[in-house]
């Protein structure tokens, strides 16, 4: 079916944006021709993905269940107005945890898994003699989520210690989540709010798509998700104000930040009690943050938060909630 879009004044159609061909959307700071040829990399890389040796052949549980996320996940990213990437069952790595040193385990924490974009490849942690399949469909959904969130890359020039310089490109931007450079390198602001988008995006796919599917993950797990969105029956499940704290007591599924989002939710209350006229539900506040975590384009939320908490109160948030560490998952 041919695709609606809008008319230029003399009448002539948008240009349309060219399809996305990896995690990477756009790069910034250089000429078109450039943008072009990265873009054309990270395509390679993205479309020839390598096996790692300690990585091992997927389960037939975990293809089902990558089957279905992948199945709806393009129509999920374009209901939030963002592009689908154009993700295989080869994008997906599966490492068992005795392939980790004690070393590596400590480091790991919690992380069952990553979205790493220098090899355009998501990497899931699953015990083949263990399969715990609700945590797994969480991950897949996770990890699958950052692959399609905005991503775009700038020119970043590394000065060596004997004067030479080395441009590079580097992340500028990685869903909700953006890079200020400090000391020559990037701080990732936002990077709570962005995890915590993604864990509430998790949620709402699993609403959307795989209601009563039993095959995938437990049914408690499912109560859960759908008590959070207000949609089961379960009595006070209905998200109301007042009610964050019971809101996210239901919704703690298995989520690795639930404290990134109760910051995200005590701000979006806050804010909507500050902006009453402007806004229906919390949803509709969520839907601002969700849309500019698929699109890149931050103005809708910066200016609702400078308008609310002042100038300057924007890039503060940011700083508030930067990534702790380097390892983001
Ligand atoms: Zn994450």
């Amino acid at each position: 079916m041919g695709e609606i879009r809008p008319k230029t004044e003399d009448g002539t159609t948008e240009p349309q944006e060219p399809e996305r061909t990896s995690g990477i959307v756009r790069v910034v700071g250089v000429s078109p021709e450039i943008e072009n040829e990265a873009l054309e990399f990270w395509k390679q890389k993205f479309d020839n993905q390598e096996l790692h040796e300690t990585e091992r052949e997927k389960a037939p549980d975990e293809i089902m269940m990558i089957k279905k996320v992948l199945a709806h996940l393009s129509e999920f990213t374009s209901i939030y107005g963002g592009k689908p990437v154009p993700l295989k069952m080869e994008n997906i790595h599966i490492i068992d945890p005795d392939q980790f040193s004690a070393e590596a385990k400590q480091k790991l924490g919690n992380t069952k898994g990553w979205y790493d974009l220098s090899s355009q490849s998501a990497t899931i942690i699953s015990d083949r003699n263990n399969i715990d399949k609700t945590n797994l469909f969480h991950e897949i959904t996770h990890e699958l989520m950052h692959f399609s969130e905005f991503s775009s890359l700038m020119p970043h020039t590394v000065v060596e210690k004997d004067g030479s310089s080395n441009t590079l490109m580097a992340q500028r931007r990685n869903g909700f989540s953006v890079a200020v450079m400090k000391d020559n390198k990037p701080e990732f602001y936002f990077n709570d709010l962005n995890e915590a988008i993604t864990e509430e995006l998790v949620a709402r796919f699993i609403d959307k798509y795989l209601l009563s599917d039993q095959s995938v993950v437990s049914s408690d797990y499912f109560m859960k998700v759908i008590n959070s969105l207000g949609h089961g029956d379960a009595e006070g499940s209905k998200f109301s104000i007042p009610d964050i704290d019971k809101y996210l007591m239901i919704t703690s599924f298995s989520s690795r930040y639930n404290e990134e989002r109760e910051k995200l939710w005590r701000l979006i209350v806050d804010i909507k009690a500050k902006n009453s006229d402007k806004f229906k539900s919390p949803e509709d506040f969520f839907n601002i943050f969700a849309r500019e975590y698929f699109t890149g384009r931050l103005l809708p939320v910066a200016r609702l938060i400078e308008k609310t908490y002042g100038k300057g109160s924007f890039r503060e948030l940011g700083k508030e909630t930067k990534a702790k560490n380097q390892f983001k998952k």
